[in-house]
């Protein structure tokens, strides 16, 4: 049997595209093998999202080569889309941002027929959904369903629009027949996930409004999750689904990638402070106890001291429950890369680490505000003892209890938090 080994770079639509390749390899009569074991063939799912993701691309290229001189090595997505350098990558399939849902195919072709190819299209011809098969995933209780790809907003630091080219939607009647073969397949839970998912159905005639209203009526499928979602696209008919519907998961991750309207202008981000505060207002007057967490990038070119102390101050206003917090990185390609008053690595790091500590003390005091009160947990997995799993909140709970936890929905009442973790007792 031949054997492949996968290595996946960048975010979590890679993560699940290369769930998809490997399951379709098996599905060939591939064998599976850890990256850093010989293998036959070697697939580097790659990342173009800073100059040093390309840069750990091309570094996992040459493992490869290490590990076996004579493998067949293919490269595929965002890297080898977006960088001129990677179409004169000495390897023997180049793939960038479509044919992804045949790269098993292509891969056992190319294998067999000892032919280099190049099968990058331009980024005019990245115009179709490719939806790829999602039927098997490690993790058992929840599932990623990627429904949306492209976007078109060109945020002035991201060169995602130019590697994943314009926004597409899976076509909501391929959505729902996806969503019940992952219920049929024994998930519980369903993240719908893309590169600007609040955007899924644009230019079509679905909406995400559609798609959640309908996979509310899924027998069996007991939360949806929406993974991320744009302050513009939080549109009233989507919020008042989410307030009325137990399914829908009251955790809403809206990037707000800086608090300061000076860095939002330069960041070409379509709101203003103002704005996300007024919209973040509406959503706790419907939902109080909701978890509105975010993506914060510190250390863009031209960002003062007066600007991180203002993006501290929005963090507090908003009162995010977590931040996941990035240094600017430089990417070459984008809009960012031309502007003046870069700030310095250390400086960055600092403001990072400001903003970092911020975030874990809001976060403890948000899940601090259940203690006491009830909560509706999936469990997924049992350590020391205790049943773990994440609330409709998406905070992790412990129970005391066993295997027969699993996979269920349950109400419990939290009764200590530890600032990461609350531990619940059964029942409300
Ligand atoms: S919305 Fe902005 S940050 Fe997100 S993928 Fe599009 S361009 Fe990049």
């Amino acid at each position: 049997m031949k054997r492949f080994a996968i290595a996946t770079l960048g975010c979590k639509v890679n993560l699940y595209e290369s769930e998809s390749y490997v399951e379709q390899l098996k599905q060939l009569g591939y064998q599976e093998v850890d990256f850093k074991e010989p293998a036959d063939i070697y697939i580097i799912n790659t990342c173009a999202v800073t100059n040093t993701a390309s840069q750990k691309s091309r570094q996992k290229i040459n493992q490869a080569k290490t590990h076996n001189a004579d493998a067949f090595v293919c490269v595929v997505g965002c890297y080898v889309q977006s960088d001129a350098k990677a179409q004169n990558l000495d390897v023997d399939l180049l793939v960038g941002s479509s044919n992804k849902d045949q790269l098993a195919q292509l891969i056992d072709q190319a294998y067999q027929s000892n032919e280099k190819v190049n099968m990058v299209q331009t980024y005019d011809d990245l115009q179709q959904f490719e939806a790829l098969q999602v039927h098997q995933f490690h993790e058992k209780t929840r599932a990623f369903l990627k429904i949306q790809d492209g976007c078109n907003q060109f945020c002035s630091y991201c060169i995602i629009p130019y590697a994943r080219g314009k926004e597409r939607s899976l076509a909501l009647a391929s959505a729902l027949e996806q969503a019940r073969g992952l219920v049929a397949a024994g998930h519980k839970e369903i993240v719908l996930t893309g590169i600007h998912t609040g955007r899924y159905g644009h230019g079509t005639n679905d909406s995400l409004y559609e798609l959640l209203k309908e996979m509310v009526a899924i027998e069996g499928l007991l939360r949806i999750r929406i993974s991320s979602i744009e302050m513009n696209e939080v549109s009233d008919e989507i919020l008042a689904l989410i307030a009325s519907e137990d399914k829908i998961a009251k955790h809403l991750h809206i990037p707000i990638q800086s608090g300061s309207d000076t860095m939002l202008l330069a960041m070409n981000r379509p709101y203003t402070i103002a704005s996300f505060k007024e919209k973040v207002k509406q959503i706790r007057k419907l939902m109080p106890d909701i978890s509105i967490s975010s993506d914060i990038i510190m250390g863009f070119p031209g960002e003062s001291e007066a600007d991180v102390q203002t993006t501290l101050q929005t963090i507090k206003d908003v009162n995010f429950s977590f931040l996941h917090v990035f240094p600017f990185s430089k990417r070459d390609g984008t809009k960012a890369e031309t502007l003046q008053n870069h700030v310095p690595k250390a400086l960055k790091k600092e403001r990072c680490a400001v903003v970092s500590a911020q975030s874990k003390a809001q976060y403890a005091d948000y899940i601090a505000s259940f203690v006491g009160k009830k909560l509706t947990v999936l469990f997924e997995t049992i350590k020391d003892g205790y049943a773990v799993g994440h609330s409709s909140e998406y905070i992790q709970v412990r129970l005391k209890g066993d295997n027969s936890l699993l996979n269920q929905l349950v109400i419990v009442t939290a009764i200590h938090s530890d600032g990461q973790v609350l531990t619940a007792n059964i029942g409300g």
